[in-house]
């Protein structure tokens, strides 16, 4: 073999390696399913590699335990039997914007909801409680009386119990999202059981989301297209301008009937009873924890009220859908993008 024919060969293999490095480095989309206790949760990132699928999972599973009133170890757990609890700063931060949309929502969002959650039952299917229990219960949930102090002891009255189960799914998921930014990701998408949250695009284009249909099983009402690009990579808060997050709190989720009647997991504190003004409530926001607490309390407010609560949420647009005499109807606010009439409902 002559040496020009050498140098040929070395050439074109060369050529051949670059073209394969050049195009193994290209981003993907990358997905991994997983669980947030019994919540099915799903995590789409766009990356060059395999994303580090084991050091999120156990950070999910470290936030999930924290955030659990039934884990014994949770402070959460410690409040709800002894009234009282010191409180890491993430769990005093999620409850100040707990309270907080009590306040909007006149109390139909209560995260002192648990006497009425323990005693509906749902962690167990659910259960019609006596009307005497659903009284004595409805008494002791009332966000305005529980105590935060500066060295972050909450303080409850006794009988009274902290229940974030309307809220905490949403903080989980922008506590994942924070976290695949330290990790370098920038372009993903987290969906933890009707919690949504995308930043920036899937490769070029914009995320494809369906909205369930609240009565048949696997069908969609419609979908909706939804992403933002980021400007500027390396800048934590250009990531997060670019974050977009949908929430949907339905009642056909976790439900039992009873003749005839059917009875959801949301609570109205106001009547101790399921809330009934909706089926269906999407709320569209620029983070999950917001868009999670709001469709709940949409929720509980009910089709009029809960449209009217929504409009005055700045940066938020809102889905509602109720059911009259077994007929589906709905409603946007603050340009919802779907079109009404094109609705499959
Ligand atoms: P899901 O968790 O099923 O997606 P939601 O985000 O709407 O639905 O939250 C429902 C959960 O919120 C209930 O399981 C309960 O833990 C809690 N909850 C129920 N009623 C209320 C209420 N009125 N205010 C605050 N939280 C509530
Ligand atoms: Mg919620």
């Amino acid at each position: 073999m002559n040496f020009k024919k050498t140098k040929r060969y070395l050439f074109i293999a060369v050529l051949f390696l670059s073209i394969f490095v050049i195009t193994s480095c290209k981003p993907r989309v990358y997905k991994k399913a997983g669980l947030l206790k019994s919540i099915p949760l799903h995590i789409i990132i766009v990356s060059r590699s395999e994303p580090k699928w084991d050091t999120i999972f156990k950070y999910v599973d470290s936030q999930t335990s924290l955030l659990d009133h039934r884990n014994i170890l949770s402070p959460l757990n410690k409040l709800n039997s002894t009234g009282r609890a010191v409180m890491p700063d993430e769990i005093i931060r999620i409850i100040r914007e707990a309270l907080k949309i009590a306040g909007e929502s006149g109390g139909a969002f209560d995260p002192t909801i648990f006497p009425l959650t323990k005693l509906w039952d749902f962690d167990h299917g659910g259960k019609l409680p006596e009307k005497k229990g659903i009284e004595r219960a409805k008494k002791l949930v009332n966000y305005k009386l529980l105590k935060i102090s500066d060295n972050n002891t909450v303080v409850l009255p006794k009988g009274m119990g902290l229940d974030l189960g309307g809220i905490a799914k949403g903080a989980i998921v922008d506590g994942i999202a924070d976290y695949l930014n330290k990790l370098g990701y920038s372009q993903f998408l987290i969906e933890a059981g009707g919690d949504i949250l995308m930043q920036g695009l899937k490769l070029n284009a914009k995320w494809k989301i369906g909205i369930k249909h609240p009565r048949k099983d696997n069908e969609y009402v419609t979908v909706v297209s939804l992403g933002r690009k980021d400007k500027d990579k390396n800048s934590a808060a250009e990531a997060r301008a670019s974050r977009i997050s949908i929430v949907t709190s339905g009642d056909y989720e976790r439900y039992f009937e009873k003749d005839g009647v059917r009875y959801n997991h949301i609570i109205n504190p106001a009547t101790g009873y399921p809330a009934h003004g909706a089926v269906s409530v999407t709320v569209i926001s620029d983070s999950c924890i917001r868009a999670d607490a709001l469709s709940t309390a949409a929720f509980v407010l009910g089709y009029k009220k809960g449209l009217e609560f929504l409009k005055k949420q700045a940066g938020t647009s809102g889905l509602i859908i109720r059911e009259e005499n077994g007929k589906l109807q709905a409603e946007e606010i603050n340009n919802f993008p779907a079109v009404l009439d094109e609705l499959d409902l």
